[in-house]
């Protein structure tokens, strides 16, 4: 097992894949060199997608386990997102002021979270967790943010701090190291990071709690895919005597484990939650809900008879702009109005799970197959571990490049070093095609 998971795995690839390599595809190829992890002579393509599918410019359909990393639940194209665009569009596109779309996704998120909310809108998830954490210094006039090692929050300096393989110090007091090189050196020393499901760090937050204007979590971290809601329920109350704000991100849980979110299924109620993916419909889109209490901080305006000191501005041209706003409104009211298709996405991720853990299991690859709801993950380990730094280092990340090479010269997509993700338009037939595709590329990346 030591030899496979220390495959090279640019050695390991068969000429098959060394698909037509014209002059598009090479320039492409070189634009867009870090976008892919795997070696950049084979980026992937699309030039089309449709339901579970996607087509390369090669024209190699693939079973899509990506979802585009979240958004698109109902598949890709969907008639109720293309309708909406469409109308969208036709009415003029707007943005920047306020408009008719915008309004209605407004309200069925604020509707989806239930009681007193008020919405702001974002581009992204990155800028989701970016506006709440403003929000949050301006409501408690402190500066500092706390997050939980091995969370990402979005690609902003302090959305990757001790995010993803890279940590540092005493896991109960970690030194805040960068994700990225170029981040603000202040913005990341001024983030506390914490463990998820330590009480240690809930004393940490209270020795902390004069500074600490929010502390922000993925409730059902992508590095785990599990959640505990008594950790969550202890560190609302925690939050609640030291007056720091809880900033809850559920950009890739939101309205994916059930409408609404973790907080939906664990009972917790934060006071802000950051969402993305869905809520943009599959096209770029944001937004914080919360309380009206700590909203109130919020400024969505450039009126200057506003409180500067002490409201949030929240800006962005394209923020809530009408065509995003129309597709996460088709998308959010297909999925209030069929609740099925969450009982439907559970059982087909649980039936393609098993299936993977039974063929790695039969294959004797030591891979675990994890996951909650429909997010999910392929890993090679050794032992299950308690930190989300050992879970790094226990995860052999060239087996999981090389699978998801040998996946893709069978037929599917599987996003490399990121979690699976089913939609809708998964079929039962898809799910053991990608079961057949599983086999047969492991016992490729055996050979
Ligand atoms: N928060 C979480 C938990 C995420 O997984 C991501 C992206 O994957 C983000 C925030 C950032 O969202 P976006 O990529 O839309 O900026």
């Amino acid at each position: 097992l030591k030899e496979l998971f220390d495959v090279e795995i640019a050695g390991h690839m068969p000429q098959a894949m060394a698909i037509k390599n014209d002059g598009e595809r090479a320039l492409i190829a070189q634009i867009h060199m870090d976008r892919y992890m795997l070696p950049s002579e084979y980026p992937l393509i699309v030039d089309t997608a449709e339901g579970s599918r996607i087509t390369d410019i090669d024209g190699n359909s693939y079973i899509d386990l990506s979802s585009g990393f979240g958004p698109h639940i109902l598949g890709y194209r969907p008639k109720p997102v293309v309708d909406a665009v469409e109308e969208a569009v036709r009415k003029g596109a707007v943005n920047a002021i306020g408009n008719r779309a915008e309004l209605e996704l407004a309200s069925i998120i604020a509707e989806a979270f239930g009681g007193d909310r008020n919405v702001v809108f974002t581009n992204s998830g990155t800028e989701s967790v970016l506006t709440a954490s403003r929000i949050a210094r301006a409501f408690t006039g402190k500066d500092v943010v706390g997050k939980f090692e091995g969370h990402y929050h979005g690609w902003s300096d302090q959305g990757m701090v001790s995010s993803w393989f890279r940590y540092s110090g005493d896991p109960k007091e970690p030194t805040p190291v960068s994700n990225s090189a170029g981040a603000q050196r202040g913005v990341v020393e001024n983030t506390l990071v914490f463990q998820y499901g330590a009480d240690y760090s809930l004393e940490r937050i209270r020795r902390h709690a004069a500074t600490l204007a929010a502390v922000v979590i993925e409730p059902m971290p992508s590095m785990n895919l599990d959640y505990d809601p008594e950790f969550l329920r202890k560190l609302r109350q925690v939050c609640d005597e030291c007056g720091v704000v809880l900033i809850f991100d559920e950009v890739v849980s939101g309205f994916r484990v059930t409408y609404g979110g973790v907080q939906t299924l664990a009972g917790v109620e934060p006071d802000l939650t950051c969402l993305g993916k869905i809520v943009g419909g599959g096209l770029p889109g944001g937004a914080v809900v919360g309380s009206g209490r700590v909203m109130q901080s919020a400024r969505t305006t450039n009126d200057p008879f506003e409180d500067f000191a002490t409201r949030a501005f929240c800006g962005g041209t394209t923020s809530g702009n009408s065509v995003s706003t129309a597709a996460g409104a088709a998308v959010l009211t297909y999925l209030r109005d069929n609740p099925a298709v969450y009982s439907e996405l559970d059982a087909k991720t649980d039936y393609l799970r098993e299936a993977l853990q039974k063929i790695a299991d039969e294959e004797e690859v030591g891979a675990q197959v994890r996951g909650k709801h429909t997010v999910f993950s392929i890993g090679f380990e050794y032992s299950k571990p308690a930190l989300a730094r050992d879970q790094a280092a226990g995860s052999h990340v060239k087996a999981m490049l090389a699978l998801a090479y040998y996946m893709r010269l069978n037929g599917v997509y599987l996003p490399e070093l990121h979690t699976i993700m089913l939609g809708d338009a998964h079929s039962y037939e898809d799910l053991d095609l990608v079961a057949a595709a599983f086999r047969k590329s492991i016992r490729e990346m055996k050979q």
